[in-house]
C-alpha cells in the first residue's frame, strides 16, 4: 500500500464522511498504518449533530451508553451532564475526539464526493471531489473508499405546492441555521411529527406567539424522564465498563434496555402486564419496546402496549378530541420509530398551540400568508419542515458510483439497496458501507454498530495488506442469500405494517424495501465475526 496521505493524489483509503463512523476509521486505520483521508461536506466533524440543530435536539439513548467505548480513557475523561445528551453537548465531544486523536489533519472539510468510479486495471478507485463553495472539481484515487455517510444524513425536501410563494422563514430540523432561530412572538408551523418535531415542537411552543402542528400520522412517544446524570450513576457505569460495553455489543439494540423481557404479552394477567409497561414507562425511552418478547411480532401482544401508550396520551392531554387525533391507531406501536420526548403531550394543553390532522384536512397549497389545507388558511410568519430524510440508502445514490464494468449502483439499487452483510454490494469492489443498509443500522444505537463495522472492516483492510491481497467483493450468491434473509426476517416481524422510512414510504417514488437488519446486534456481530474467522465466507479476495 501506499504511504502517501496528503491531500489530493493517492491514498490507501478515502473515507466519505466525518460524523462519528469517519472520525472512528480515521482513528483504526492510522493504528494500522494505512494513509486515510476523509472527505466531509460540513464546515466540521459531527455528521448528524453537525447539521440537526434544532431547538430540543437530544440522542434518545443514554448519553452513557451512546457514547465511543473503544478507548476507556477517553470514557473516564468525559462528563456527561444530561442522562440524555442535548445536541451542543455531543457535538462538543465529537469535537473533542477529533482533537484528542488529533484526526483534523486528516480530514479535508466543505469538500462533497460527488463519484466514484472504479478502475478495474489500476485496481483503484477515482474518487471525484466537489468543493462546496466553488464548486471546483478534483480526482483523487484510493485502493478502499468506506462510505461513512451517514443513515439519515439528506434531507427529505419538502416538495408542497406553492411553497415557493410563502413569504414568511423557512427551516428543515435537518439542516439547522448554526445561528439558531428566535421565534419569540412569532406565529410558527410545523410540518411533520416524527422525532425531530416531536423534540422540537415543544420547545418552540414556548418561545412562540403560536405554534400550528400540521400532523399527517401520529407517532408514539414515551417519555425520557431526563435529568441529571448522578455522579453515583456515572461511577456505577465505570465501575462495570467493560461489562456494560460487551453487554450493548451482544444485546438486540445495542443499549442495555433493549434486551427483551421474559415471556409473552398475553400469558401475562392483566395486572402484571400493566405493571411491566408501567415500571418501563417509568424507567423512560425505548425501554418499554421489549416490556416482552412479542411485542414486535404478534398483532395482539402488540395491541395491548399500543393501547397502554394511548391511554398516556388520553391521561395527558386534556382536549379529548385533540388527544384522540394524537393517539396513533392504525399501525403497530414502535413499528415506526419509537419516540422519545420530553413534555411533547402536554404542549398540547398550552393555549398557543393548535393541532390540525392532515388526514382529516390534507394541505392543499403554501400561499405567501402561510398554510392553506383543505378547510382552512393559517396565516404564520415561519415554516418548520420536519418532514425527515431520504433514509440510508439518500447518501450513496447522489453520489455516481460506477462500479465494475462501469455499472452504477443507482441501477443496481433502482428496486431498493442489495448488499451482503449491509457491507458491500457485489461488483463494487473495496467499497464498504459503514452502517449500512441490510445491517441492524438505525434499529440499533449507532454507536455501537458504527464500532463493530469500523472494526470488521479495518480488521479485513489490515489482513489484506498483511496477505498481499489489494481487492475484495462480494460474491453475488452470498449477496443473494444475505438479501433473502434480510427480507425474511423482516416480514416475520410487525415492523413491514407501518408506513415508515425504514420501508422508503415517506419518500414519494422510493421503492418499498425494509433496509435495516431486524435480527439484533449481538446476533448480526457473532455473524460477522463467524463469517470473518471462516476465511471471510461470501467474499472473494484477490492480489
Ligand atoms: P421522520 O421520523 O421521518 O418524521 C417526518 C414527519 O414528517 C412524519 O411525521 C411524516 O409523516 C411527516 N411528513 C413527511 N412528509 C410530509 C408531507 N409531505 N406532508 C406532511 N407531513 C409529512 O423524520 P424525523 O423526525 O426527522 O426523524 C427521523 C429519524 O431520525 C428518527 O426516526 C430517528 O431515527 C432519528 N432522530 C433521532 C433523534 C434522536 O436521537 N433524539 C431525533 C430526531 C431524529 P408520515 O409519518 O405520515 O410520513
Amino acid at each position: 500500500m501506499s504511504d502517501a496521505g496528503a491531500p489530493g493524489g493517492t491514498h490507501d483509503v478515502v473515507v466519505i464522511g466525518a460524523g462519528m463512523s469517519g472520525l472512528y476509521l480515521l482513528w483504526r486505520l492510522r493504528q494500522l498504518g494505512v494513509s486515510a483521508i476523509a472527505y466531509e461536506a460540513g464546515g466540521d466533524v459531527g455528521g448528524t449533530w453537525y447539521w440537526n440543530r434544532y431547538p430540543g435536539a437530544r440522542v434518545d439513548i443514554e448519553s452513557q451508553e451512546y457514547s465511543f467505548s473503544f478507548c476507556a480513557d477517553l470514557e473516564r475523561e468525559w462528563r456527561w451532564s444530561e442522562r440524555y445528551a442535548p445536541q451542543p453537548e455531543i457535538l462538543a465531544y465529537v469535537g473533542h475526539v477529533a482533537d484528542r486523536f488529533d484526526l483534523r489533519r486528516d480530514i479535508q472539510f466543505n469538500t462533497r464526493v460527488t463519484a466514484l468510479a472504479w478502475d478495474d486495471a489500476a485496481r483503484t478507485w477515482a474518487v471525484t471531489i466537489q468543493n462546496v463553495t466553488t464548486k471546483d472539481e478534483t480526482v483523487v484515487t484510493a485502493r478502499f473508499v468506506i462510505a461513512a455517510t451517514g443513515c439519515l444524513s439528506v434531507p427529505n425536501e419538502p416538495a408542497f405546492p406553492g411553497q415557493e410563494t410563502f413569504a414568511g422563514a423557512t427551516y428543515h430540523t435537518g439542516r439547522w441555521p448554526h445561528e439558531g432561530v428566535d421565534f419569540t412572538g412569532k406565529r410558527v408551523a410545523v410540518i411533520g411529527t416524527g422525532s425531530s418535531a416531536i423534540q422540537s415542537i415543544p420547545q418552540i411552543a414556548r418561545q412562540a406567539a403560536e405554534l400550528i402542528v400540521f400532523q399527517r400520522t401520529p407517532n408514539y412517544s414515551v417519555p425520557a424522564h431526563n435529568g441529571p446524570l448522578e455522579p453515583a450513576v456515572r461511577d456505577a457505569w465505570l465501575a462495570e465498563r467493560e461489562a456494560n460495553r460487551e453487554a450493548q455489543r451482544m444485546s438486540r439494540g445495542g443499549f442495555l434496555h433493549s434486551a427483551p423481557g421474559e415471556g409473552r404479552a398475553l400469558d401475562a394477567g392483566d395486572n402484571e402486564r400493566t405493571r411491566r409497561f408501567e415500571e418501563r414507562w417509568q424507567i423512560g425511552g425505548f425501554a418499554i419496546g421489549t416490556a416482552f418478547e412479542d411485542l414486535l411480532v404478534d398483532p395482539a401482544a402488540n395491541e395491548t402496549v399500543a393501547e397502554f401508550a394511548r391511554r398516556k396520551i388520553r391521561e395527558t392531554v386534556k382536549d379529548p378530541v385533540v388527544a384522540e387525533r394524537l393517539a396513533p391507531k392504525d399501525y403497530p406501536f414502535a413499528t415506526k420509530r419509537l419516540c422519545v420526548d420530553i413534555g411533547y403531550y402536554e404542549t398540547f394543553n398550552r393555549p398557543n398551540v393548535r393541532l390540525v390532522d392532515l388526514r382529516e384536512t390534507p394541505i392543499d397549497t403554501l400561499t405567501p400568508q402561510g398554510v392553506r389545507t383543505t378547510q382552512e388558511s393559517y396565516e404564520v410568519d415561519a415554516i418548520v419542515f420536519a418532514i425527515g430524510f431520504d433514509a440510508m440508502t439518500g447518501a450513496l445514490s447522489r453520489i455516481d458510483v460506477k462500479g465494475r464494468d462501469g455499472v452504477a449502483l443507482r441501477a443496481v439499487w433502482k428496486d431498493g439497496p442489495v448488499n451482503y452483510l449491509g457491507l458491500m454490494v457485489a461488483g463494487f469492489p473495496n467499497l464498504f458501507t459503514i452502517t449500512g443498509p441490510g445491517s441492524p443500522s438505525v434499529l440499533s444505537n449507532m454507536i455501537v454498530s458504527i464500532e463493530q463495522h469500523v472494526d470488521w472492516v479495518t480488521t479485513l483492510i489490515g489482513q489484506m495488506r498483511d496477505g498481499g491481497l489489494s481487492v475484495v467483493e462480494a460474491k453475488p450468491d452470498a449477496q443473494q442469500a444475505w438479501v433473502e434473509h434480510v427480507n425474511e426476517r423482516a416480514a416475520s416481524t410487525l415492523y413491514v405494517q407501518a408506513n415508515s422510512w425504514y420501508l422508503g414510504a415517506n419518500v414519494p417514488g422510493k421503492p418499498r424495501v425494509f433496509m435495516p437488519y431486524v435480527g439484533g446486534v449481538g446476533a448480526y456481530r457473532t455473524l460477522c465475526a463467524a463469517v470473518a474467522e471462516n476465511g471471510y465466507l461470501g467474499f472473494r479476495m484477490s492480489a
